[in-house]
């Protein structure tokens, strides 16, 4: 089938025989296209109006290959809620292939919920409407607001029912796209097995893939663990400063390329709240908002030991050092990551040492007041003009925010930069509109029950995140007082 001009060019498959197996996506009923991602792709060069159709609906369902895919499930490995499994692997995926997009990068297209491969286990290799749908806005919300992320190219519904916890469900697939699927999981694959000479194939991939600077330096390995290092801490410093909860931090759901992946039980905070914890099935809270950095260590520890022997084969003791030093070093990457977000928050442009104390100021008072972290935050550019009414109404109580309103104030006065575009650089990392919890389950209830619209809608308003439009209040509101506590699901 020679579709809408996939160029297909499949270094993971060419280059890696034994990481993965050659696999087909199940046939399914009746595939039909739900909402398709033409803009992305043509970002990637294929023909957006030959595959916003059936023909394009029966590739991305996995039920046809096109010409040039070579569909294959990846093994990898993983440390889920702390346990290793040695063998996860792609149960419910595949990845279809290779291509370069126009700006010359190098992408995969995978697809999610394409039946049973040989990693399924007791799964039944499906993915339902429900989850695809969330994977699709908050990942497209996610890059919107400069977030490295995999991305949503389709959403197909393949005809069948698919059995889950609450009854039966409309089957799925979502076609993604990343920069590749190398997980910290996938090394760890290799190196439970003690397959020294596949990890340095797959390492020396990775290099190439992801950081080619690196590529043939003798003290590339640890470089490689450096350079994920802080890819990691400067995304999970996005994730804080924009209240997401990731919800299953995995070492099977961490990119080595630093990409945020696998949109499952996420959601983005409303009132601040270190402790939050949005999934169902995360009952100790590992996985809270506030654990996330420590949990990103705590994978790239993991990252760490797979390098081990790659990082110095002939004396443990030193690579071990050496390696340490690298995730010892993770807190000073994530906490500078995160003051150069957050001074970018506030408005600031120059560093003073009392800035760290002044931001975390402001979170304590967000704290006690559980105020709305996204709301408080946009409002503090009008705040810099002297407009403060609309961000002391977001405090039950004031008081302790006017407190912190004349420290910044202070501070704010030793700045050059001028008002007016103070205030435009504060709106351009303050988003006006994230995926608010009860909209985005509104949205996706509405599709379920045949209703795309309200889920158009969401999509379209989260494509530009920062700028204040009429007619959209409502979705910059926070959740209603009866929306109540909200779970998510893995929806597996
Ligand atoms: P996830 O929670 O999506 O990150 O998946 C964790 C592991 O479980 C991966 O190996 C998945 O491929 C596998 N998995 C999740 N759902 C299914 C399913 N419905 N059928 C088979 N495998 C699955
Ligand atoms: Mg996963």
């Amino acid at each position: 089938m020679s579709i809408a001009g996939f160029q297909f060019d499949n270094s993971y498959a060419r280059e890696l025989e034994g990481f993965y197996v050659p696999w087909k996506g199940a046939e399914v009923p009746a595939p039909r296209m739900v909402r398709f991602n033409r803009a992305l792709a043509e970002e990637m060069g294929l023909d957006g109006t030959a595959l916003d159709s059936d023909a394009g609906a029966a590739i991305f369902a996995g039920h046809e290959a096109p010409e040039g895919a070579e569909p294959l499930a990846m093994a990898y490995a993983g440390h889920q809620f702390g346990g290793f499994s040695p063998q996860l692997g792609d149960g419910r995926a595949l990845l279809l292939g290779e291509v370069i997009d126009r700006q010359g990068r190098r992408r995969d297209i995978h697809l999610k919920g394409s039946g049973r491969t040989p990693f399924s286990r007791g799964g039944d290799g499906k993915a339902v409407l429900g989850p695809v749908l969330r994977e699709y806005v908050i990942g497209e919300a996610m890059h919107a607001l400069g977030v490295p992320t995999t991305r949503a190219l389709a959403a197909v519904a393949t005809g069948e029912e698919i059995m889950r916890q609450d009854g039966p469900a409309p089957g799925a697939v979502l076609a993604r796209v990343a920069s590749s699927h190398l997980r910290v999981g996938t090394f760890q694959f290799f190196a439970a097995r003690g397959e020294t000479e596949r990890l340095a194939q797959l390492a020396d991939y990775a290099i190439s893939r992801h950081y080619p600077e690196l590529a043939g330096r003798p003290d590339r390995y640890l470089g490689l663990l450096k350079a994920v290092r802080d890819r990691q801490a400067a995304l999970i410093a996005q994730w804080m400063n924009l209240g997401f909860v990731h919800g299953v931090m995995n070492t099977d759901n961490m990119t080595i390329s630093g990409e945020t992946i696998d949109y499952g039980p996420c959601a983005f905070i409303d009132g601040y709240d270190p402790a939050m914890v949005f999934s169902s099935i995360d009952s100790h809270g590992r996985y809270a908002y506030g654990n996330q950095p420590k949990i990103a260590q705590w994978n790239l520890a993991r990252l760490a030991e797979t390098l081990l022997d790659l990082i110095n084969p002939d004396d443990s003791d030193d690579a071990v050092r050496q390696a340490g030093d690298i995730i010892n070093g993770f807190p000073l990457a994530y906490e500078r990551a995160w003051l150069s977000g957050m001074r970018a928050k506030l408005g600031l442009t120059r560093e003073e040492a009392d800035d760290m104390d002044l931001a975390v100021g402001l979170l304590a008072v967000l704290e006690t007041q559980n105020a709305d972290f996204t709301r408080v935050f946009r409002s503090l550019g009008q705040a810099a003009t002297g407009e403060v009414a609309p961000a002391r109404a977001l405090f039950a109580n004031p008081a302790g925010f006017d407190v912190w309103l004349a420290l910044w104030q202070a501070r704010l006065a030793r700045e050059e930069m001028p008002a007016e575009k103070r205030v435009a650089a504060m709106n351009r990392v303050n988003p006006v509109y994230i995926p608010r919890n009860h909209m985005v389950e509104a949205a996706l209830g509405a599709a379920i029950s045949g209703d795309l619209a309200p889920f158009e809608r969401l999509v379209e308003v989260l494509a530009d995140p920062f700028t204040e439009r009429k007619g959209l209040e409502v979705f910059a509101l926070g959740a209603p007082t009866d929306f109540g506590p909200y779970t998510t699901y893995c929806g597996t």
